[in-house]
């Protein structure tokens, strides 16, 4: 027998991670309700909580029994069996979404790409053979090639091609755009896809009618409307989904990010003509909606609805909205201040990445998007003194 031939070895590599993050130089050992915790034992009031996923916090007791006991329970059994876990999640969904039927998945660019599917799918039943999704500048789906081609980024974009075809990128906020691209590609569109409020393109807060104009168009030439909800959705946005400040229903909804705390799980819901579409064959994912996955979310919805954390990311969101607003008026570095619900941007005049070090020195994890916007999207059981203490610390931050 011949020894195998030993693999190239690239010397430029030093680690035996792929560099695709650019990682700040501290690692966490715990943590504990709104705060992680290094191992010099130092807290840090965690403002990013995973990038809007620790909906309950570090540690939440309800979290940990329900994951425990499943975990000793039953994981996985896949798809091929009946899952009561899988129904149950769905029947909760659509149930504070006020939508039909849910597919479940692990993340949010899975749940974009279902979406997608889903669209093409039922214009493909209509006869449209070579579907269109009307996208916006300024969007971030996620990380797969469908999704990524809905985003909108060159940076995040370079070099991948080629992107599948079938998306038209309009304004934001932008309702006569869509109606032009409507007519436009008459005849192919079957959905329009947008986030209620832009998170990753910095905390985009459109007209308070956009979503309700983009519904009476959609129902106007028979498209499907198409809510990006992974990171506005399951409560963060001060409702169970942003869209129900509207009084709309959209017709296929995406969420994750929050549903899970952290396990990871994306959903895809569709309501009206968009129910019923999949059938048999059409879309699958082996690990999506396993008993261990559908039990952490549904202890997230139990525990939303027992501790009225939706109602306190309201109340918690206007707050710290109101008195960011008034203590950083007349602040020259300060062009903005807007959110819905805890999903929170303070728009800077000039980059803002040197504030999330000096942020992290006095023991605030801070996260800025789109370089100038930072992005506050803490715990949605964050406290009025916690609260405070983030607002004094940015304050402070930026007289300095
Ligand atoms: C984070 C995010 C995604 C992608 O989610 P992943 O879980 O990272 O794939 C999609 N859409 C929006 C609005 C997001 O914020």
């Amino acid at each position: 027998m011949t020894a195998a031939t030993p693999p190239l070895v690239n010397a430029s590599v030093s680690t035996p991670l792929m560099s695709n993050y650019g990682r700040q130089q501290i690692a966490f050992v715990r943590g504990e309700g709104c705060y992680l915790v290094d191992a010099e034992g130092r807290r840090y009031f965690d403002s990013l909580a995973g990038v809007a996923v620790n909906a309950l916090g570090h540690s939440h007791p309800g979290f940990i029994a329900a994951v425990r006991e499943q975990v000793g329970t039953l994981v996985h059994t896949s798809n091929h069996f009946e899952v009561p876990l899988q129904t149950a999640l769905a029947a909760e969904l659509c149930q504070r979404a006020g939508m039909q039927q849910a597919f479940l998945c692990n993340s949010g660019a899975e749940s974009i790409e279902a979406a997608i599917k889903l669209a093409r799918k039922w214009g493909y039943g209509k006869g449209i053979s070579e579907p269109v999704i009307i996208v916006t500048e300024g969007a971030f789906h996620g990380r797969t090639l469908g999704a990524l081609t809905a985003t909108h980024s060159a940076t995040y974009q370079e070099g991948f091609g080629p992107l599948p075809g079938g998306f038209v990128r309009v304004p934001y906020n932008d309702v006569d755009a869509v109606a032009k691209a409507a007519s436009h590609h008459a005849g192919r569109v079957v959905g329009v896809l947008v986030e209620p409020v832009q998170g990753e393109g910095g905390v985009n807060v459109p007209a308070a009618d956009y979503l309700n104009r983009l519904r009476a168009l959609c129902d106007q030439h028979d498209l499907l409307l198409m809510l990006d909800e992974v990171q506005t959705g399951n409560g963060r946005s001060g409702r169970w989904f942003a869209f129900q400040l509207n009084g709309i229903t959209p017709d296929i909804l995406a969420t994750a990010k929050g549903l899970g705390n952290g396990f990871p799980i994306g959903a895809t819901l569709a309501a009206g003509k968009a129910a019923g579409v999949f059938q048999p064959g059409h879309h699958g994912s082996t690990f999506g909606g396993s008993p261990l996955a559908c039990r952490a979310a549904l202890a997230v919805y139990e525990a939303l609805d027992k501790e009225d954390l939706i109602g306190n990311a309201e109340r918690q969101g206007r707050y710290l909205v109101d008195t960011l607003r008034q203590r950083l008026a007349g602040n020259s570095k300060v062009k903005e201040v807007r959110g819905l619900g805890l999903l929170i941007g303070i728009e800077l005049h000039k980059s803002g990445k040197d504030l999330v070090p000096r942020a992290r020195e006095r023991g605030l994890i801070l996260n800025v998007t789109a370089d100038k916007v930072i992005r506050l999207v803490p715990p949605l059981t964050i406290c009025r003194e916690e609260a405070d203490f983030v607002i004094d610390t940015i304050v402070q931050l930026l007289q300095e």
